[in-house]
């Protein structure tokens, strides 16, 4: 009995042993696994480092394109487009308005009661998503989804917004993409960006477009208004604060408008507006220099999108690309270190698959065990048991990525402050600067608009970041659009 006691036992010890030994050996496999994987964060850290020295530079690139754009058209990557806007919102805006918003990922349209000083009375939303096979079908196909949306909501006029007979229905239409306008109320698709890829609009009147499909719909509604989302954000911000001078969007692209003087703009031959202003739309998306911090992950992403070579500022700051680049450095890891176990998980070779409202999540998760990271992985990547130190590598991919493109979006606001001269205290009369910030990156990340404002603050100093304020213009770019349909109406 006694022998066979200790031959259990014997058995027993090897048993635990070899347990023991492969938990050892898993281990270290894990810490491999993990080891290279810092490497390679390590890596992206040092390609993705944004110093302070580093953006000034990317922000003098920007003021000379600024300058370039506005000198002559197609002078630069900027396409610093005129608006036909010079005179932003007063105030004493009255009257019924309609407004368009068409982004990147959903159209929103609203009805609002502008009533003078007393403000804006009532508005009404609502918020339609784009079926992505309208992003890339037919121009005919998109406007007529769109107007009939249109069609239904001003079918839904209740009574207080009634017009008084006779009196045409007008409309603010917000455009979110690169146009050439040729008035107010017209202007031509240069090309398209994010994830719209419809050929035969390039060239195209965009109101023109909107007009015929509204008419095929049986919409009664005149365009007053063409702007770009910028454009209107600045109006929105405008009528809400006078030192409104900059707007920004940080949505599913990224662009930025800002009040220029209209003797800096050799380019425009028209008739000097009385306001001695005009809003620029600068496309700042497509900047592009070679002081970007670019890496291999920013590289193939351009290789494989839908507009290479174009929109590379756009492509390394906004919402519709930071989670596309998390997924390529996972992948990386997971092919280079076996991050995630002997093979790459099928799923996070999609791309597109990581959304940045995911990354999002991940990077403010505060638990201890990073739980929610465990489920995104899990839920959205098919990626199962994931170990604390594998969470916790994601987690700072997503702020390496998150972080650098936070404090390049700071770069470009400098350097439309240096542009206008806003960027260094002169003397006592420091004037404010209110930048209007919308889009539902800014809106939603709060680790990257916190980024974004500290890192204004950093490159303009204390002193100066006094009078400089970011405020959220939510819904803005709607509000502003139905503000200049206002200022533009065939009625006054
Ligand atoms: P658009 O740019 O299409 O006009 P929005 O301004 O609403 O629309 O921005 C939508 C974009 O904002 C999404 O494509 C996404 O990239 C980003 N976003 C939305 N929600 C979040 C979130 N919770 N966290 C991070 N980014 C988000
Ligand atoms: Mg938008």
């Amino acid at each position: 009995m006694g022998k066979v006691t200790v031959a259990v036992a014997v058995i027993g010890g090897a048993a635990v042993c070899a347990a023991a030994a492969l938990v050892v050996r898993h281990r270290m496999q894990i810490s491999k696994q993990c080891v290279k994987s810092a490497d390679i964060l390590k890596e992206l850290e040092e390609k993705c480092a944004t110093p302070t020295s580093k953006l000034r530079q990317i922000a003098d690139a920007m003021t000379v394109e600024m300058h370039a754009g506005l000198a002559s058209e197609g002078g630069s990557k900027l396409k610093m487009l005129i608006s036909y806007v010079d005179n932003l919102p007063t105030g004493d805006e009255e009257g019924v308005y309609y407004a368009l918003d068409l982004g990147g990922t959903n159209f929103r349209v609203l009805r609002v009661q502008l009533a003078g000083k007393s403000g804006i009375e009532f508005q009404e939303f609502a918020e339609v998503s784009i079926p992505p096979q309208l992003m890339v079908g037919t121009s005919e196909a998109l406007f007529d989804y769109i107007a009939a949306e249109l069609a239904k909501f001003v079918a839904d006029e209740s009574e207080k917004f009634r017009l008084p007979a006779g009196r045409q229905r007008e409309l603010g239409f917000t455009f979110s993409f690169p146009v050439l306008q040729l008035s107010i109320d017209s202007g031509t698709l240069i090309r398209w960006t994010k994830g719209f890829s419809i050929g035969e609009m390039v060239g195209k009147d965009v109101v023109a477009e909107l007009t015929k499909a509204m008419e095929r719909q049986g919409v009664d509604l005149r365009v007053s208004a063409l702007v770009n989302d910028t454009v209107g954000t600045l109006a929105g911000g405008r009528y809400d604060n006078k030192d409104v001078f900059i707007a920004v969007i940080l949505g599913t692209g990224s662009n930025a408008a800002y009040v220029e003087r209209a003797q800096a703009i050799p380019k425009w031959h028209g008739p000097h507006p009385k306001s001695g202003e005009m809003v620029i739309n600068m496309e700042w998306g497509n900047f592009r220099s070679s002081h970007l911090p670019l890496t291999e992950y920013d590289n193939t992403l351009d290789a494989e999108s839908l507009n290479p070579g174009e929109q590379i500022f756009e492509k390394m700051i906004s919402g519709m690309y930071l989670g596309e680049l998390v997924r390529r450095v996972l992948c990386r890891m997971a092919d280079e270190a076996a991050l995630f176990g002997d093979t790459v998980p099928p799923k996070l070779k999609t791309q597109f698959i990581l959304r940045t409202p995911e990354m999002s999540a991940m990077h403010h998760d505060t638990s201890s065990d990073l739980k929610l990271v465990g489920n995104i992985l899990q839920d959205v990547l098919e990626i199962p048991n994931t170990t604390l130190s594998t969470r916790k590598i994601v987690v700072e991919v997503c702020n390496v990525i998150a972080t650098r493109g936070a404090r390049l979006a700071a770069a470009g606001i400098l350097g439309i402050l240096k542009k206008t001269g806003r960027d260094t205290i002169k003397d006592s009369e420091v004037p404010k600067t209110v930048i209007a910030m919308d889009g539902g990156l800014y809106e939603h990340y709060k680790e990257y608009r916190h980024c974004v404002k500290n890192t204004l603050n950093e490159l303009v100093g204390d002193e100066l970041a006094k009078h400089i304020k970011l405020i959220h213009s939510e819904d803005g770019s709607g509000i502003g659009a139905a503000l200049l349909a206002a200022s533009h109406s065939q009625y006054i």
